[in-house]
């Protein structure tokens, strides 16, 4: 299983240690047409390396190796099961900055990261591990070991093969090596937290710190719901009582424009009607305030035993009206709804929560999970702006995307993996 913890029994569990394993590996399953399903951290959202159809997981574990840090071309080039926490670490005792950041950064790895495109609250400024993949060396499920791109960033030559292998959850081709962009490292950042009465003074003030021309490192959003969770959880409040929703926002760069640009913060939240203002001055102040945000995954299962969690997307503009639906949606299917995330880039994690045991509460959520979905693309945004479809968005791929559209992946599908061998009952819908 994953963190979806709905697992599938696997016939094998294979943990090769070099390409050339691999697709030794793969060529054994395409003689047999026995599934592969590629497994790296073992931390997504959406069961991508579970074996829904049995046959060999493929773990990539023993590849965990940091090949090089290349400081002269800004470049690092990783075996796929190196942690993403650990090569941000190693790159910035140089100086140097990978910017991606999930939340699951201290457990999953590269090779995930980059086969769900994973982002998180530095999306923003930074962008995804879409714009950090230069190249890559991959096992196709016809047994090819293949190069994509290289070290620089400008090169186009031919199809774009590695943006093209970025986001396929597994389906496309095995990662065996990732060559990386860096960044050197900002040398300052300043943490502010604002409350506010209601999730739309909270989004207006977003709002407001971008046409104050700030592009913050973050931007989170959490809404009253989830601050009483995690208000429960710890014991003691991380918010005044009465806040309706909070923003945390980081901004970074050179000492001067950080402070200039905390400044333009601070006076852009109080337009906005913010009621407590804090500027963390110290790294312990800092961690403090982000306290809040990393203690709302644990503190959710207190509200009810099971959590089905959704990383919807939607343009900046269309914010305040996803809050609609998520306050429509609560009363009519009558459970809480928390939504935390980040606003900066629309990304929101919207959680249903329910008794597991109940099988009515959990129809009921997979009820409102549609009305979600085709809401979210009433709203021009996207079902998932983070943790793929794996296995159980298959059935929704169809929102918002054309039947041409799926039609032409299928066929790139079929163009890399003619046997179906490769990850099989994620993505599309049977
Ligand atoms: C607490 C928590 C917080 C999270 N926060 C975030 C977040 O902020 N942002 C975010 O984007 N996601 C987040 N996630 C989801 C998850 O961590 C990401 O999707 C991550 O990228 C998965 O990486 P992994 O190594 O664990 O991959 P796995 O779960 O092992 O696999 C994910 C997919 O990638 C494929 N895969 C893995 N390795 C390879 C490879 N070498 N070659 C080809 N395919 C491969 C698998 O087949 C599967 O389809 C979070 C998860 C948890 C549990």
């Amino acid at each position: 299983m994953d963190a979806l913890e709905r697992g599938a029994l696997a016939d094998v569990v294979v943990l090769p240690g070099t390409t050339r394993e691999v697709a030794e590996i793969v060529r054994v399953c395409g003689e047999t047409r026995t599934p592969i399903v590629p497994r790296g951290g073992g931390t997504g959202f959406t069961g991508g390396a579970v074996p829904v159809r049995g046959g060999v997981v493929l773990s990539l574990e023993r590849m965990h190796r940091i090949l090089e840090i290349d400081e002269a071309s800004l470049v690092a080039v990783v075996q796929p099961n190196v942690i993403t926490g650990d090569l941000q670490d190693a790159v910035e005792r140089v100086g140097l900055f990978y910017p991606p950041d999930p939340s699951s950064l201290r457990r999953s790895a590269i090779g995930g990261n980059v086969a769900e495109c994973a982002g998180g609250p530095r999306a923003f400024k930074y962008g995804v591990t879409r714009h950090y993949v230069l190249g890559t060396e991959a096992v196709l499920p016809t047994g090819e070991v293949i190069r994509t791109g290289g070290r620089v960033v400008k090169n186009v030559v031919g199809y774009d093969l590695t943006q093209l292998l970025v986001g396929s959850e597994g389906t496309l081709a095995i990662l065996t090596e990732i060559t990386l962009r860096l960044i050197p490292k900002p040398p300052h950042a300043a943490t502010l937290r604002a409350t506010f009465s209601t999730i739309r003074h909270a989004v207006d003030a977003a709002a407001r710190i971008i046409k104050a021309r700030v592009v913050p490192a973050s931007l989170e959003l959490i809404d009253r719901d989830s601050l009483e969770a995690v208000a429960g959880h710890v014991g003691i409040r991380l918010a005044p009582a009465e806040t309706g929703a909070l923003l945390l926002i980081e901004v970074d760069g050179l000492a001067e424009q950080v402070a200039a640009e905390a400044d333009r913060v601070e006076s852009a939240c109080r337009a906005a009607g913010a009621e407590e203002l804090l500027r963390a001055t110290t790294e312990v102040e800092r961690q403090d305030l982000w306290r809040v945000r990393r203690e709302i995954s644990p503190s959710l299962l207190r509200i009810a035993s099971r959590k089905i969690n959704h990383d919807i997307v939607v343009p900046k503009g269309r914010i305040p009206e996803l809050f609609d639906l998520v306050a429509a949606l609560k009363v009519r299917f009558k459970m809480p709804i928390p939504a935390f995330g980040h606003v900066g880039d629309g990304n929101i994690h919207v959680n249903f929560m329910v008794d597991g045991a109940d099988p009515d509460a959990v129809r009921r959520a997979q009820e409102a999970e549609g009305e979600l979905f085709r809401g979210v693309v009433a709203l021009d945004g996207a079902i998932s702006g983070e943790h793929g479809i794996g296995f159980t968005k298959a059935k929704y791929l169809n929102l918002g995307v054309s039947d041409d559209t799926v039609a032409l992946m299928k066929r790139v599908k079929y163009a890399f993996d003619p046997h179906g061998i490769l990850n099989p009952g994620k993505i599309f819908p049977d």
